[in-house]
């Protein structure tokens, strides 16, 4: 893509009504537009991160046997006053709303009620079991804070996953393999070595439910870390789980951290509630025993801005960057510089190189400092010395180096 050509501008200033660090970089490079507290758009850039991030997942998930849905932000009370959630007291998060006729209706904040709603229209037998179903959907909160970002906000993409199966002996199998695509995924997005499976409270059906929490002093959690087998605990159980559940081990190290997605083992509370039930082998009626699995693809796209970005703006791993070559040419008088990189950039675009093209008529200390707000991994730059030279300046993003290159070099990158 062309630089010039791209309607967001980079942005010198902070907005002054911003305190996070991810909304703060994202709007200064145009990533993102701030609507209001707590929503935001997604503008070209920004939605090219999305995309990747949202392509890792369903890679991942897919893997897993999810099979990949869209349902409605609007949602029936009745299913919710059946599980007892449609009390503002119960779900404090509740956006809700009403037909002409005065009908109330709910603007999904998570969709257990739904989906379990649904699958009784395809689960009858054991036969038809397990089912694993997942959606990207967009989320409404009515969060009472609103100061994290993206990292919280009130309207949000996320990666919701439910698994249904005949008994816990089948359910723990599938949260096992759940936890190692988790992992995947984060390993994938470029922060799997800060992000920390962490045991949680579980609710009625299990001892703990688990979290993944990426350790960043933006973090509104509180994590108690076990060093040695890369696990943690929530603050909040700490006081019935002193030590590392793995290892025993009592010396954990106290962190900030955000947790970035999680996994939870339902039981049959929703299939109970909403009678989705099977006839087994022998003919007897059971209850589905159901898990759920979320990420929010935005709060995982803050939280790689929070980790990874330093004093000159962001830094995205190759695998969710929104472009991976960031192209640039110090133009000359006689159009010579210009000429080469026009080629080179379509050589680029003909190889299938994600390239974004900084064409424009701007000062060079310029475009380096928006190149690095930008963050993009590969920063390519053509000047009248590089074409002197018959090289391209490369520099590496993340370490900084620079290196001088033949073209060739380039597309093996
Ligand atoms: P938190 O305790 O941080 O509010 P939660 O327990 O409410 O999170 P879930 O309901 O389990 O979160 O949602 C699943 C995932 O969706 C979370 O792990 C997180 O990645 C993401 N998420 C939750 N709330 C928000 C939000 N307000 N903005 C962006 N992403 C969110
Ligand atoms: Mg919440």
């Amino acid at each position: 893509m062309r630089q010039s050509q791209l309607f967001t501008k980079t942005r010198k200033d902070a907005p002054k009504d911003e305190v996070a660090k991810n909304a703060e970089l994202l709007i200064r490079a145009g990533y993102i537009h701030k609507e209001m507290a707590g929503v935001y758009s997604y503008l070209p850039l920004g939605l090219r991160v999305m995309n990747k991030i949202a392509t890792i997942i369903r890679q991942e998930i897919n893997a897993l046997g999810g099979q990949e849905i869209l349902m409605t932000a609007l949602q029936d009370k009745n299913l919710w006053e059946k599980t007892g959630r449609w009390s503002d007291k119960v779900l404090d998060v509740w956006f809700k709303t009403k037909l002409k006729n005065d009908t109330e209706l709910g603007l999904g904040s998570t969709h257990e009620e739904e989906i379990t709603a649904l699958m009784r229209d395809y689960v009858r037998s054991f036969r038809d079991l397990p089912v694993y179903a997942y959606q990207l959907q967009t989320k409404f909160r009515n969060e009472a804070r609103a100061k994290s970002g993206i990292m919280r906000s009130r309207e949000f993409l996320m990666k919701d996953l439910y698994s249904f199966s005949k008994d816990d002996a089948e359910h723990s199998v599938f949260y096992e393999k759940a936890k190692i695509s988790y992992k995947n995924i984060f390993n994938k997005a470029g922060i799997g070595e800060r992000t920390y499976l962490t045991y949680a409270a579980g609710g009625s059906f299990s001892k703990y439910s688990h979290e993944f929490q990426t350790v960043t002093p933006a973090g509104e959690d509180t994590i108690y870390i076990c060093e040695k087998c890369h696990v943690a605990v929530n603050e909040e159980i700490r006081d019935e789980q002193k030590t590392c559940p793995h290892c025993e081990n009592a010396d954990l190290k106290k962190e900030k951290a955000v947790e970035v997605g999680n996994i939870f083992n339902l039981g049959t509370k929703f299939s109970e509630a909403l009678d989705l039930a099977y006839v087994d082998e022998k003919g007897e009626k059971k209850f589905v025993v159901m898990g759920c699995y979320g990420i929010g693809p935005g709060r995982l796209m803050g939280t790689i801005v929070e980790s990874l970005s330093d004093e000159k703006g962001i830094v995205w791993p190759e695998s969710v960057a929104p472009f991976k070559i960031h192209l640039i040419s110090i133009p000359d008088k006689e159009g010579k510089v210009a000429h080469y990189a026009d080629k080179l950039y379509q050589t680029l675009v003909d190889k299938g190189i994600e390239v974004l093209y900084d064409d424009r008529d701007t000062r060079a200390g310029e475009k380096f400092a928006d190149s690095d707000l930008i963050g993009i991994p590969y920063r390519v730059v053509v000047s009248d010395k590089t074409m002197a030279e018959g090289k391209l300046e490369l520099k590496d993003r993340k370490s900084g180096t620079v290196e001088k290159i033949e073209e060739k070099e380039l597309y093996g990158k």
